[in-house]
């Protein structure tokens, strides 16, 4: 077997498309070195090799070990060094790189090879004393941290300490007599802490950073993040072993990291930051704040530092056309990493770059006009989950504003909340329902929970790349970061800036679109859609299949639907047009008469604000489907909770409240969900769903002699059972008709359908498509009675069996496909065979959810139907599901 693939030279084993093989890292530098960029020589162990290592207790293939050394050899030859040696040793870093990236998850160890013998030949090789102990001392605190499990801040400590004691302040300062100093602290340090001194042996320390490497795939943080971003344990890691190259070889050296466009805006030009004299993680970690890299954004940041335009303009001139270069080859904006090495430019990384939702559409639709994309294409680029971004508030400019401080506009947006310095604190408040901005020094992988929990996240330290940045904007949180002038004080829950000091649990405001922090709550301004959103969205509309309703209720929520692009009402929850005002006790009354008589009474009054709303709603919709659900919920829903609401009802009804007070009590259910609820009430009520029907139709004509446009209003029963559950209130609607239509002498066209949310409904669809026709699969109350689980009591143990890996996502989030889906499936077949042209849905959280989307467009639904703000979503869901 094949386990090693080597690349540099303008060659290599291995391409771009074998990324499952070769990881995102390695396939990537294999294909810039086919493409003929300057990749220093290397060589990939496959994913393969990872995964034998799980499977046979942490050892490794017999025939590794000779391939690696083979690699090693033809690494030395491009070189001209060799592993190992004392005189021209080379010297090389060991990379981790899963098929998708991780930022931050795993952990790179360079300078590999470096022990007391080869050092002192790389600095007499280099001329440079200083720099070599620079690069060993990275490599111990380095290995010590990621191979040995050695704390990294205890190496940090040695160091500050030295520091202090001579009065420097910058890393760039120490001489090459301190750093042998410190580096015998460090080696001391390492051989008290773990009883061995620190391995001289080059291979040792090779096998070490592989084994460490592929450790890693497993680490608590790794798995965490799989979780959080559904990556598949079983697809494991590659390990990249590759020749240094050195940025911290003087003024003539430097290492950056940039972005083919804005990955904030989408704009088109170049973006990134560098540091001279630096190293790898240098300038994300935030320890000296970097510069840029075009002139452009110097002067737009009005920076005194010069960019690297300006201080080596030959290596940025070709690294530009590397850029550009990359861009056409992969069709799409490239997140780049290099080093410059005495003025030689060496590429290190490049991989598709995240970006903003306002950066993923610009950058989509330019592509199509640059001719680099088709517009079918650019659809599948945008991640309909990310548009949600675009929908966040964003500040008045009229708002006083009181600014704090001034930070990184580091990922966009506007949030409010209570400060909290730990991640912990943020997930606390997150359950408690309290919104809160996590205020950190930096973050690390190990803030991602409270990165999800925090509306917003400021750091005091760390640039535009930092992690903070990279992981918001992919969360799409609003985030500033590197704010210097903010003094973070963990120990005493305090921040301080510009002279004020402010406590954890004090109200600030971040604007992630200028960097702005604000003392207290903000005004915000809702978000305008930009023109790149609607010609995306246009596209979108073109490709897909399905059609996208929204679930609303008020004409306020079908206003917003409409404009956000919705194509008719999927669920309208009548139950919710009850509670509004005056009209609770029209209602408690109809619920607490004794008789028909009293609740006709009582429904008289409820017919004309129903009406009003109809009317209102289909004038809205001006000819779009509309469906309305009858009355769903139990009873006691409605009824009065306090004294004073009884009185109330009790005055209007003209009755003592004691009685009114018993004949609540005796309509308590043990379990309501599972009670005397949806279509049973209106078995037991059938008054309801004549009043109900009577102000949908009359709504219906009225409305339809106003717009001129037919309304079709499609009424749908809810948990209906059994068929005859159905033709009983179906008989009442019918009769309705009949009866508007004789008084207004009009025609009334209208649907009558069911709500599919038992699974006896799905099984018996056959039978039910009888007298349905149209079908709106109910999923929410599906996957309740599928699963027996309570929704409202799921929060409990669902987190544990999501912990526990016995279910994958939430299922009243993202729908189960096997089961609930299954029942999905079965309900739309045998609804059809029936009926060829039943109309099927879609209505509950999991029509505006794209995985599930997926799902319906696999099985063929002619609609999803979710919340107005999820509506854009869906409709790029569907035109992906479709393409
Ligand atoms: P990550 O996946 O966390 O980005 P990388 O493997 O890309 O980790 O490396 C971490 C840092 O080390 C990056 O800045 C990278 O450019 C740098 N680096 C990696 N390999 C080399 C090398 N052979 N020479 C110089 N710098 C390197
Ligand atoms: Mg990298
Ligand atoms: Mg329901």
């Amino acid at each position: 077997t094949k386990w090693v693939y080597t690349f540099g030279n303008g060659a290599a084993e291995g391409a771009a498309d074998m990324r499952n093989l070769l990881g995102g890292k390695g396939a990537n530098l294999a294909e810039m070195s086919s493409l003929g960029l300057p990749v220093p020589p290397g060589f990939t162990i496959t994913t393969d090799v990872c995964t034998w290592y799980y499977d046979h207790d942490k050892s490794y293939p017999d025939e590794l070990t000779a391939q690696v050394e083979a690699a090693l050899d033809a690494v030395g030859e491009a070189t001209g060094r060799k592993f190992g040696d004392e005189k021209l040793p080379l010297l090389v870093s060991v990379r981790s790189g899963a098929r998708v990236s991780m930022p931050g998850m795993m952990d790179t160890v360079l300078n590999l090879g470096l022990n007391d013998e080869t050092v002192k030949a790389i600095g007499a090789d280099a001329n440079d004393m200083r720099f070599a102990y620079d690069s060993y001392r990275r490599f111990i605190q380095m290995y010590s941290d990621v191979v040995l499990g050695l704390d990294h801040h205890e190496f940090e400590e040695i160091l500050e300490d030295h520091k202090q004691l001579k009065g420097l302040t910058l890393d760039t300062e120490i001489s090459a007599d301190d750093w042998v100093g410190i580096i015998e602290k460090y080696k001391a340090l390492v051989e008290e802490e773990l009883g061995n001194p620190f391995p001289q042996d080059a291979k040792e320390q090779l096998w070490g950073a592989i084994g460490a490497v592929f450790s890693s795939w497993m680490v608590p943080r790794a798995v965490t993040y799989r979780r959080l971003h559904e990556i598949p344990g079983d697809w494991g890691t590659a390990v990249n072993v590759q020749a240094m190259v050195f940025g911290n070889m003087g003024e003539t050296s430097a290492t950056g990291v940039a972005f083919t466009r804005n990955p904030s805006t989408g704009e088109k030009t170049l973006y990134g930051e560098f540091l001279v004299n630096a190293q790898g993680e240098d300038v994300v970690a935030g320890i000296r704040t970097p510069q840029d890299i075009t002139e452009k954004a110097r002067i737009e940041a009005g920076s005194e530092r010069p960019s690297l335009e300006n201080l080596m303009p030959e290596a940025f001139a070709e690294f530009q056309s590397y850029c550009d270069k990359l861009e056409k080859h992969y069709r799409d904006m490239q997140d780049l990493e290099f080093t410059i090495e005495k003025g030689k430019l060496w590429m290190l990384q490049t991989r598709a770059g995240k970006r903003t939702a306002k950066a993923a559409l610009k950058i989509a639709v330019d592509m199509v006009d640059e001719g680099l994309l088709s517009e079918e294409e650019a659809v599948g680029r945008v991640e309909p989950g990310a548009l949600d971004q675009l929908l966040h508030p964003t500040i008045d400019p009229k708002a006083d504003r009181d600014i704090l401080a001034t930070g990184l506009p580091a990922s966009p947006g506007a949030a409010s909340g209570a400060i909290v310095f730990t991640s912990d604190e943020a997930e606390e408040a997150k359950a408690a329902g309290r919104p809160v901005i996590l205020v950190r020094v930096e973050t690390s992988p190990e803030d991602i929970h409270g990165m999800h929990a925090a509306e917003g996240i400021l750091t005091s330290r760390g640039g535009m790349t930092s992690h903070a940045a990279v992981v918001a904007r992919g969360m799409g949180k609003p985030c500033v970061a590197g704010a210097g002038g903010l003094r973070i004080d963990y120990r005493n829950g305090t921040m301080t800036v510009g002279g004020r000091s402010l406590n954890k649990g004090d109200i600030i405001t971040i604007d992630g679109a200028s960097g702005q922090i604000l003392s207290g709550e903000v005004a915000m301004l809702q978000p305008v859609l930009s023109g790149d959103f609607g010609t995306l969205m246009a596209w979108a509309d073109r490709a897909r299949r399905m059609r996208v309703r929204t679930n609303a209720e008020t004409p306020q929520d079908a206003k917003v639907a409409r404009e956000f692009g919705a194509e008719g009402i999927g669920l309208c929850r009548t139950e919710h047009m009850f509670f509004e005002g005056e009209r609770i006790i029209a209602v408690r009354e109809m619920i607490l008469a004794g008789s028909e008589q009293g609740r006709r009474a009582a429904l008289d009054k409820l017919l004309p604000m129903q009406r009003k709303d109809f009317t209102e709603i289909f004038e809205i919709m001006k000819g779009l489907p509309v469906t309305i659900r009858l009355l769903d919920p139990p009873l006691h829903e409605f009824l009065p909770k306090t004294d004073e609401e009884l009185d109330e009802v009790a005055k209007a009804m003209n009755i003592a409240p004691e009685l009114l007070r018993d004949r609540a009590l005796s309509l308590e259910e043990f379990n309501p969900m599972l009670g005397h609820r949806g279509c049973r009430l209106l078995v037991s009520y059938p008054e309801i769903a004549e009043m109900q029907a009577r102000a949908i139709f009359e709504a219906a004509v009225e409305a339809g002699r106003k717009t001129g446009a037919p309304v079709v209003p499609e009424i749908m029963v809810p948990l209906v059972g059994l068929k005859g559950e159905l033709d009983l209130v179906r008989s009442r609607i019918d009769a309705m008709a009949e009866a508007v239509a004789n008084e207004t002498a009009s025609t009334i066209d209208y649907q009558v359908g069911t709500m599919v949310e038992l699974p006896r409904a799905a099984l018996q669809a056959a039978e039910i498509a009888k007298s349905a026709e149209f079908f709106s699969f109910g999923t929410n109350d599906l996957t309740q009675t599928t699963f027996g689980i309570s929704r409202d009591d799921a929060a409990s143990f669902l987190g544990t069996y999501q912990n526990k890996g016995l279910i994958e996502q939430d299922p009243f989030v993202s729908l189960d496909q096997d089961g609930v889906g299954e029942l999905v499936q079965i309900g739309a077949e045998r609804g059809r065979k029936t009926r060829s042209d039943i109309k099927l849905g879609i209505c509950g959280e999991h029509g505006g959810d794209p995985s599930s989307i997926h799902f319906c467009e696999g099985v063929g639904l002619d609609y999803v139907s979710c919340s107005p703000f999820r509506v854009p979503i869906a409709r790029l869901a569907a035109a992906q599901a479709a393409l």
